[in-house]
This record gives structure tokens, C-alpha cells and sequence, in this order.
């Protein structure tokens, strides 16, 4: 699909390093000036596994797990959506699996079932901005604030309260303004390091394939719930979870 189109994970990786110097000056600023972080309503929310309360989150894009070396992070994006969603979930549930849910405001203001299911299941949350722009990154700063912080807000909303812990940038559009933004409201900036491919439908067979194969590249698989018929996504994870766990990995969130 086109809004996914144009931008590899290479392409993503010299963008971050690009973008180094630059978010080394905007974190020290923000440590300098970061006092107690605004509203941490998941603190409040004990089925919601909520990083410590008054810890500034990094502006850097993370990429490891919480579960060490052997850990993976599973993150699922662009829905919720009322067919594809539940049977993530299903599987997920299967194989005792907690994943990375990197939603869109309007979806989850759509569906706030689906994102208070999301949560209950011990899930975490994650903004994936309002019209998932993978341009963003040429866009001016209000209208990247505006994509994070409406997004922020309805997803919250959705999920009861709960608050998204990340920020993923569509297509990996990152700049050092919007992981500025999006860690002063507590969300990480967070990158992936596989990249199923399910998005194009190549098969599951494929997609399982690719995984198998792009494990070395990093913790962080990409997945995706909506945007299309996500049947091979969910026929995939039947097939990589088991694998993964058979290979000595636990399953783990990204690093906050
Ligand atoms: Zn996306």
C-alpha cells in the first residue's frame, strides 16, 4: 500500500543516524527541564505494566526489549480494527504472548472496546498519530504535534484512561521535534528492526520466512492488524510465536 511504500528499514536506520546529533542536544535539554511528567494515568491502573512514574522517557527511537537478549517485542499496528484485531488477540492469548499495539486516534475513538480489550489483556499502547502521514517528517512542527497529541488524547480516551507508552512515527518518519514531543508526554519513540512484510500480502509462508530469517537484524517485529485482509498476518503468527519461543526467546515490551 502506498502509505507504507518508499522508505526501507536501511533507509529508516541512516534517517536515525542522521538525526543523532540532534537529539542528543534536544535530550539534554529535555533532562535539563523535565520536572514531574504530566498525568501518568496507567500508573493508577494495575492491570497495565506502567514504567516507574517520574522518569522521563528517552527521545531516542528504542529497539531492545525489557526482556534482555533473548528477548522480542511483537508490536501490531495501524488498528484497532473490529475483524483483525480480536484475532490477534486470539493468538496472542494462544500463545501467552504480550504485544505492542501502535494504534490510530480515530480507529481507537472508533472502537473503544477494542482498545480497552487491547489493555485488559496486559497489552501495552502505542500513538501511531491521527492520519498516519508518512510524510510527517516534511511537515511543519504544529502539524506534527497536533498528529501526536490528538492521537495521544483519543486514544487515552478509548482506552479508559490507560496511555499510550510509545510513539511510532508512520512509515519511521521521525524527526527530532516529534520524538521531542512524544517524550515529554511519556512515550518513547520506538523503531522496529523487522519488518514481516504482511502488510503486502506476500503469503504466509513468506511473511513467516522473512522473520525467521531478519531475526538477527533486532528484537522489534512489525506487524499489522487493519489496513486490508490481515488473514495471513494471523496465520503468521500462528507459525512465529511457537518458533520464536522453540528458539529460546521470551517475549517482552520495548525498553522505555
Ligand atoms: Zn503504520
Amino acid at each position: 500500500m502506498a502509505r507504507h511504500g518508499g522508505r526501507g528499514w536501511y533507509g529508516q536506520v541512516a534517517a536515525a543516524a542522521l538525526g543523532v546529533t540532534a537529539v542528543t542536544v534536544a535530550a539534554s535539554l529535555w533532562t535539563a527541564q523535565a520536572g514531574p511528567v504530566d498525568g501518568r494515568a496507567e500508573a493508577r491502573t494495575s492491570t497495565h505494566h506502567s514504567a516507574p512514574k517520574a522518569a522521563p522517557v528517552s527521545v531516542e527511537i528504542a529497539h531492545a526489549s525489557d526482556r534482555g537478549a533473548r528477548g522480542v517485542n511483537i508490536t501490531i499496528d495501524d488498528g484497532p480494527d473490529p475483524v483483525w484485531t480480536p484475532e490477534v488477540l486470539q493468538v496472542l492469548k494462544e500463545y501467552g504472548v504480550k504485544a505492542t499495539f501502535c494504534m490510530i486516534g480515530p480507529q481507537a475513538q472508533a472502537h473503544p472496546d477494542l482498545v480497552k480489550a487491547v489493555v485488559a489483556a496486559g497489552h501495552r499502547l502505542c500513538d501511531h498519530t491521527v492520519s498516519h502521514d508518512v510524510t510527517m517528517d516534511t511537515k511543519p512542527q504544529a502539524y506534527q504535534s497536533r498528529q501526536i497529541l490528538d492521537a495521544e488524547a483519543m486514544i487515552t480516551k478509548a482506552a479508559g484512561g490507560v496511555r499510550p507508552l510509545y510513539y511510532r512515527a508512520p512509515g519511521g518518519a521521525f524527526t527530532p521535534y516529534s520524538r521531542k514531543v512524544a517524550a515529554s508526554h511519556g512515550m518513547r519513540p520506538l523503531g522496529w528492526n523487522v519488518d514481516s512484510k504482511d502488510f503486502e500480502r506476500p503469503g504466509t509462508t513468506a511473511i513467516v520466512a522473512t522473520v525467521e530469517g531478519e531475526m538477527p537484524n533486532g528484537p522489534t517485529i512489525l506487524f499489522h492488524d487493519a489496513g486490508g485482509d490481515r488473514s495471513e498476518t494471523v496465520a503468521a503468527l500462528r507459525e512465529v510465536l511457537p518458533w520464536l519461543r522453540e528458539q529460546g526467546y521470551t517475549f517482552g515490551f520495548p525498553v522505555r
